[in-house]
């Protein structure tokens, strides 16, 4: 699934895919909070969801945040000081969380994005099982940095 291609056109047929494979039911409201994910290239707080809902219930909201989470569909980036952040996964299903990318949170833009890092750093800390493993940068992202 390429969510690159992710356009007005094609939301509806890739939700319909997503949701179906996550074996998640097809909620119009599930579908809604999808969509603006698909909208947005890079990660989004939860506050630009609200902006663009009409109309929702905010527990509603966040219960489709935290399944959402918890099926692999989006993550969360938490940058200290900051409000959270999600982004949608490419690659992860319900049993872990695996993301190859760098989390940039720009300076000028505010923006935060996922950047995809080949390969991605390996770090050994000898005695210790890493799980997960996050790198954040922050700095001027490709835009701002003219
Ligand atoms: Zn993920
Ligand atoms: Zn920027
Ligand atoms: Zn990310």
């Amino acid at each position: 699934m390429n969510l690159d291609n992710c356009n007005i056109v094609a939301i509806s047929f890739f939700m319909k895919d997503l949701l179906a494979d996550k074996k998640l039911s097809k909620t119009p409201f599930r579908k809604e909070v999808l969509a603006i994910f698909c909208q947005h290239e890079n990660a989004i707080p939860l506050s630009t969801i609200e902006k663009a809902l009409e109309g929702y219930n905010r527990i509603t909201l966040y219960r489709t945040i935290k399944i959402f989470l918890e099926k692999g569909i989006i993550h969360e980036i938490t940058i200290s000081g900051e409000e959270s952040n999600y982004a949608i996964c490419r690659d992860c299903d319900q049993v872990t969380h695996n993301h190859q990318h760098v989390h940039f949170k720009c300076k000028q833009c505010s923006t935060i994005f996922c950047v995809e890092v080949d390969p991605f750093p390996a770090i050994v800390l000898p005695g210790y099982q890493i799980d997960q493993l996050e790198i954040q940068a922050t700095g001027l992202c490709v835009e701002c940095n003219v």
